[in-house]
């Protein structure tokens, strides 16, 4: 079954440990990624001890070190910019990775990065982590932190015109709400779980879960324990949990993976590493999930969504 997740931070970790994905200790490695079709967003995740002044230079450094994977291991893996990309690295039998950024940070005020960062490979933006920057303010500033800002309306209106997805997750509310009206495309939450089932300020209420499936966008399920359980006690079924429970809300064009992989400390029981992303399978299987339902929220659905918001 082709497999497709919107988030991890395998190359923060690999730029911290000077490794190389084959030899990559943490929640992905080479291997891994070779365990079936599929596709991946590698996040570029700016580091608030780069903020004010050196967001851009970490950017770059990490689509480097992007590009470095790639060339190394060029047998196995392949560069996606669209859908397209994807069929193709597919048909070749390589791995489609695509390059996001985690943060708006890096663009350090300004649409010529936005624009640059593109011509770079970058399809995707997190437009905030958890704090306040240039374009909006993150979920640890609360509402009260307010919505997108001038800036973030002109990012948010470029990134349709370039043709790259713009990712809510992190946002705040007033923040999600002012994207959702800006936005023409449909817009994903790359790595966010539901409200209702565990109340992280991370996660999404039913209205944005509604909200954004209304309007034809992704919710990737982020596996990090504290955001699958309130008591941090996650396992596999419980991330199972939430995908039912996003297909229940959003419809089953919504649901989604984001698994957060080399970015989360707590991993669910059962989900410890990126080899086992798979057996999420069974587990819906077992819960009556049709097989074409199982195939869209594996892989299905974020494929479909990059098709239509990157052409
Ligand atoms: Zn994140």
């Amino acid at each position: 079954m082709f497999v497709f997740d919107a988030h991890i931070d395998t190359l923060l970790r690999l730029l911290g440990k000077r490794a190389n994905l084959q030899e990559a200790q943490g929640h992905v490695n080479l291997a891994h990624l070779q365990g079936g079709p599929g596709a991946q967003f590698f996040a570029v995740f700016v580091e608030p001890r780069y903020y004010h002044g050196l967001a851009m230079h970490q950017a770059v450094e990490m689509i480097d070190l992007f590009w470095k994977m790639l060339e190394d291991h060029r047998e196995a893996l392949a560069f996606a910019g669209s859908a397209e990309d994807i069929r193709r690295a597919r048909s070749e039998g390589r791995f489609a990775c695509l390059l996001a950024i985690e943060g708006g940070e890096a663009l350090e005020g300004k649409l010529s990065s936005l624009r640059m960062f593109y011509r770079l490979g970058v399809r995707l933006l997190t437009l905030t982590w958890n704090f306040r920057n240039e374009l909006a303010a993150g979920q640890m500033e609360g509402p009260e932190g307010g919505g997108l800002s001038r800036f973030g309306r002109e990012v948010v209106e470029e990134m349709n015109r370039l043709g790259m997805i713009v990712d809510v997750s992190h946002l705040n509310e007033p923040g999600f709400w002012d994207v959702l009206s800006v936005s023409r495309d449909p817009v994903m939450a790359s790595h966010s779980n539901a409200k209702a089932l565990c109340p992280h300020p991370r996660n999404l209420t039913d209205e944005q879960i509604r909200a954004l499936a209304d309007k034809g966008g992704v919710i990737g399920v982020n596996f990090c324990a504290a955001f699958v359980r309130a008591d941090g006690q996650a396992t596999a079924e419980h991330v199972a949990d939430h995908i039912e429970y996003l297909i229940r809300v959003g419809g089953e064009d919504c649901a989604a993976l984001g698994s957060d992989f080399d970015g989360i400390d707590e991993v669910p029981v059962g989900l410890e590493d990126y080899g086992r992303i798979r057996t999420l399978v069974g587990l819906l299987e077992k819960r009556g999930l049709r097989e074409a339902v199982i195939e869209k929220v594996m892989g299905g659905n974020l494929l479909r969504f990059c098709r239509q918001v990157l052409g």
